[in-house]
Parts: C-alpha cells; structure tokens; sequence
C-alpha cells in the first residue's frame, strides 16, 4: 500500500477594493474552491475595512479562507500570484488600491523566512482585517502560543464592517 501524507490546512486572506471588491472576493473564493489538489475547507464572511497606508482609495472587502491542500507551500503561493494575475490585479504602489490581494497567512503551521515565502504571515497579528476573519472560521488557531481570538480581541484600529454576504 502506498502512504499518501494529509492534506495540509493552510489559510489565505482575502482583500479587494477596486472593480466591485465583493465580486473580486467571491469569484476568488470559487477559483479557491477549484484549485489543484486542494479543497475549500471554510470561509469566512465579508468584511469591509479602511484602507493601511494612503487614504484616498476606496474601502477594502477582506475575507479568509481555509483550504485542505496537497500542493507544497511555494505551489501554493505560486497559484495564488496566478489568480491574483488572473483577476488583472493592478498595483500602482505599496499599500495602494488593488482588485485583488492573496497573502498565504498560515501554511500546517510551517515557520518560513525565505525572500519569496515567509510563514506565517509577518504581519498578519497586526492586522485586523486578517485577523477577526481568520478568527471566526479558526478561533483557536494558535500563532505564537497565543489564539487568534485574543490576538484579534487586543487590536484597536478601526472596527470592521461585517457585510451581508
Ligand atoms: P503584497 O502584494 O504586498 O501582498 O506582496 C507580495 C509579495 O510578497 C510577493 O513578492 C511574495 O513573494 C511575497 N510574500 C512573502 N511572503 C508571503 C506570503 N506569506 N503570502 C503572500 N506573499 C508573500
């Protein structure tokens, strides 16, 4: 018999603020959905935020997702650069608008410091709009031995707006 390894779970987050962010998030959540050698495990629901950095852009949409994967992390993140390619991602500079922004948050727990991947997140805990989603569908993720309902608890930037659908 052949031993095949568990899917890993890793979590994405999602952002969009420009071409009807919410249809940005929802197509990414379905191309998510159909990625190779993965499966959708969650996601959580829409959030609108104000933007890091200049003020004179629209309103991000965040979400986070969770995934079941077999892809190793780099593969990973090698799909997710060609979906944000896919959805004409358009960058004018850092921290401006963009129609749609993947960051591979969390990857089976992996600790990577490479100059294309770094794992987790370097700066996922400081950010609200990651971490209140990835709360609701992993509230007791553990990221330094801390949950990431206490982590999300302890922010104080300005609130989310939790969207319809
Ligand atoms: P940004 O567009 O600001 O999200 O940054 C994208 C760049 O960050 C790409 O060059 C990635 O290779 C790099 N990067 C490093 N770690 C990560 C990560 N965990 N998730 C997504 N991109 C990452």
């Amino acid at each position: 018999m052949i031993d095949v390894p568990p899917p890993a779970l890793a979590y994405i987050g999602l952002g969009s603020n420009l071409d009807t962010p919410r249809d940005q998030i929802r197509r990414a959540l379905a191309a998510l959905a159909r990625l190779p050698l993965s499966e959708l495990a969650a996601s959580s629901p829409l959030y609108a935020s104000s933007p890091v950095g200049p003020q004179d852009q629209p309103d991000f949409v965040n979400a986070v997702a969770a995934i079941r994967t077999r892809l190793s992390p780099l593969a990973l993140l090698d799909q997710l650069q060609v979906l944000e390619q896919r959805h004409r991602r358009v960058r004018l500079r850092r921290w401006g608008p963009r129609t749609l922004d993947l960051d591979l948050l969390w990857y089976a727990g992996v600790t990577l410091e490479t100059p294309r991947l770094r794992l987790p997140h370097p700066e996922m805990r400081r950010r609200r709009f990651v971490l209140e989603p990835l709360a609701e569908i992993a509230p007791n993720l553990e990221l330094d031995g801390e949950t990431t309902t206490l982590l999300a608890s302890r922010l104080t930037d300005q609130p989310l707006r939790r969207l319809d659908s």
